[in-house]
């Protein structure tokens, strides 16, 4: 009948010790308050039966060091407050239950002594008080503590999620698209025979724009924009990323030599894609000028499809893992798709330094998206509006991880992430020199245009 369990002396020294998992502070209350027992605490349902140990009556909780009823706990008090000596009328050995309880007070009160209930446990009323006081000022001061925790508004909880969403709805993390492209070569000698093979079907496969909706894009802005010269640039973007390299002499490698550029030439395009679905859900994205968005999306693209391919970077082995060991490309392999290492050393350092921050899904997609609203980008009309989308979305980051990073992590996270859009600035950079030499190598560029019109000019009425 009796809880016998944590009723300890480190309980007695009111040291903090706890009974049953119930704090001290909430013994505190228990001691003070009537009506100590708490019907959503199922620690005491688990653990001691809900009877009062002096008369078996329906226990409300822990009074004066024991399971008790309020009977009992009232007649206990009472009877150590007048300092009451009882005597029994019968022979002193009285059982006490919820009826005759009332009948012999000398015997209830030796149960309640045996049962361990304690004159010790009871307050003076200024003692009370003070306990009323302390619990008290202990809420007061929760309050203030919870309401100075950095929280996210609901505004920012609810873009963050919608930024997640898009995220999970253009990022296939099974890569399984990636079986639909021409496939990898990674040896050269090979490379003509899988292209004759493949490049029919993938190229129509890729050039349609039911396959992967790019008309959807195109669609979606208002009419009578012309976009028929802005979006043939995308394609021309897309391509250049693998579309080149520059050898000791400085004159293109003939794209015979890079057999894994139709591989990634389509795998860019398809993630360019993507890019433009999720910038598309960016809140305020599709209120600009339709020239603004197609002036961010063309200089942010590479970025993003840097950024976002950090999903699948592994630090380990220095290498994209896309699946199976075909699909897993390492910096050999992007060479063999025309990229020089001055654009690849620090694409890798980059992975590797954006890896190591151990970004939250949240604040991968912020960053993402942070990058695409930048009113500093060429060719942006209407800055203000640009930079009004952006401050909320940096915004929305810094409270993020206010409230949510946990230390060390958290520790100059922001900063460190900014960083990361100004190294993407100088990829992006190096990048475009290389574009720029292509497009004056005619040899090059006519060995490698046609693909990447292929992929586009079914979009565009030129
Ligand atoms: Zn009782
Ligand atoms: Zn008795």
């Amino acid at each position: 009948m009796v809880c016998e369990v944590g009723l300890d002396s480190g309980f007695l020294k009111g040291d903090g010790a706890t009974c049953l998992g119930v704090s001290s502070a909430e013994m505190d209350q228990m001691a003070v308050s009537s009506s100590a027992y708490q019907p959503e605490d199922d620690e005491f349902d688990r653990n001691c039966p809900r009877i009062c140990g002096v008369c078996g009556d329906k226990a409300t909780g822990f009074h004066f060091n024991a399971m008790t009823c309020e009977g009992c706990k009232g007649f206990f008090r009472r009877s150590m407050k007048k300092k009451a000596n009882f005597t029994c009328p019968f022979n002193g050995n009285c059982s006490i239950t919820k009826d005759n309880r009332r009948h012999c007070q000398a015997c209830r009160l030796k149960r309640c002594q045996d049962i361990g209930m304690m004159k010790e446990f009871i307050l003076t009323d200024e003692e009370v008080q003070r306990k009323k006081e302390m619990i008290l000022k202990r809420k007061e001061e929760e309050a203030v503590k919870e309401a100075k925790k950095p929280k996210l508004s609901e505004e920012q909880e609810k873009l963050i999620a919608l930024l997640v969403d898009a995220h999970h709805k253009t990022f296939d993390t099974s890569y399984s698209y990636l079986s639909q492209f021409r496939p990898p070569v990674r040896d050269e000698s090979k490379m003509e025979e899988s292209e004759q093979s493949t490049s029919t079907d993938a190229s129509q496969n890729l050039c349609s724009a039911d396959s992967f909706g790019f008309d959807s894009f195109t669609a979606s802005f208002p009419e009578g924009c012309n976009l028929s010269i802005d979006m043939s640039e995308l394609p021309k973007l897309d391509f250049s990323i693998f579309g080149m390299i520059q050898d000791g002499t400085n004159s293109p490698m003939r794209s015979e030599k890079l057999p894994m550029l139709p591989h990634l030439a389509d795998l860019v395009s398809y993630s360019i894609q993507k890019v433009v679905y999720f910038a598309k859900a960016i809140p305020g994205f599709r209120e600009l000028l339709a020239d603004d968005q197609i002036a961010l999306l063309k200089s942010s693209a590479i970025e993003i499809i840097m950024l976002r391919s950090n999903e699948s970077f592994s630090v380990e082995d220095m290498s994209w893992k896309c699946g199976n060991d075909e699909f897993k490309y390492d910096i050999n392999d992007v060479t063999k798709a025309g990229h020089s290492l001055e654009l690849l050393e620090p694409l890798i350092k980059f992975q590797v330094g954006l890896k190591n921050l151990n970004l939250h899904e949240a604040e991968h997609v912020l960053l993402m998206a942070i990058c695409i609203l930048s009113p500093d980008r060429p060719g942006v009309q209407n800055r203000v509006q640009v930079e009004r989308i952006q401050d909320g979305l940096s915004e929305t980051l810094q409270s993020y991880i206010r409230a949510k990073h946990p230390p060390p992590g958290n520790r100059l996270l922001y900063p460190k992430m900014i960083q990361k859009l100004t190294d993407l600035r100088s990829l992006s950079e190096e990048h475009s020199k290389q574009f720029q030499s292509l497009t004056f190598n005619p040899d090059c560029n006519t060995h490698l245009t046609p693909l990447v019109l292929e992929v586009f000019s079914n979009d565009v009425d030129q």
